[in-house]
């Protein structure tokens, strides 16, 4: 049963959507978490801190600590404390954000800071990206925890993280660095913490241009499930082609413990 000594899991559209959870998905990680599998689970999401994130998995009955949630505010964060312990920052973002930051060792400073990062904020202000697009113009470098432009909803596309950095593009003409999905070092930072090479993990998701594309760039196998954001019509139009396709996560474990194997790696597996 054990193919992969680890997997990565994105959350929204392939464990639940929204607050609602996907039900084939809880059942599987239930069984899966059970089997002593190395699970983390992996979110662009950058307003809730992993604490939250965990009691919300728990609350829809799946197992879950916070030392295997790691968000794109963590990633963020520790790049900071590595590459410029000690920085100022400016912040654009929502609790998520800001704890990471604090236990990162970062100084707040809104007039003269060395970063401006910037995530997901729903309370964003004109005063607020003034401030970030003043401090970048003074030379703070621009960082952004994630490059979501739209949130799905059930009302239709919200605003993202994406739009707000947009607004400070098209003000400050410069681009930010991004960490969330899919840049490969968000899988190789949480492959780290459990030690686990790319080739041993599995990085599962439901949106094939930043799950997917984040695993093979980082070199995991992938399996996209089919409980979100990808179409089916649209998996062979993928910039790259999952190792694995599955209607939902439950299909691909009984798949998996059919053919005692969820098969090696090489082309794309669908069906
Ligand atoms: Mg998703």
């Amino acid at each position: 049963m054990k193919t992969y000594r680890a997997y990565l899991f994105d959350l929204d559209g392939t464990v639940y959507r929204g607050d609602v959870p996907i039900p084939e998905s809880v059942v599987a990680l239930r069984e899966l978490t059970e089997s002593g599998a190395n699970i983390v689970y992996l979110t662009n999401n950058a307003s809730r801190t992993p604490e939250q994130i965990a009691a919300k998995l728990c609350a829809m009955d799946v197992p879950a600590s916070p030392e295997q949630v790691v968000t794109s505010s963590l990633v963020t964060a520790e790049a900071i404390r590595s590459e410029m312990p000690g920085a100022s920052v400016y912040v654009i973002g929502e609790e998520g954000l800001m704890a990471a930051l604090r236990a990162a060792g970062c100084r707040f400073d809104d007039e003269r800071p060395d970063v401006v990062v910037v995530g997901i904020d729903r309370q964003l202000t004109y005063d607020k990206l003034t401030k970030a697009a003043l401090a970048i113009q003074r030379g703070a470098r621009f960082y952004a925890t994630n490059p979501d432009r739209a949130l799905p909803s059930d009302q239709g596309l919200l605003p993202g993280n994406g739009a707000i950095l947009a607004a400070l593009e098209a003000t400050t003409g410069v681009q930010p660095r991004v960490f969330g999905k899919p840049e490969p070092a968000f899988v190789h930072y949480a492959l780290k913490r459990l030690g686990v090479s790319p080739q041993e993990a599995l990085m599962v998701g439901d949106n094939g241009q930043t799950d997917i594309l984040a695993g093979a760039r980082a070199g995991t196998d992938t399996l996209l499930v089919l409980t979100g954001v990808t179409r089916p019509e649209e998996v062979a139009t993928l910039p790259v082609a999952p190792t694995y396709v599955a209607a939902n996560l439950k299909e691909w474990m009984e798949r998996v413990e059919k053919t005692g194997s969820a098969g090696s790696t090489g082309g794309a597996k669908t069906g």
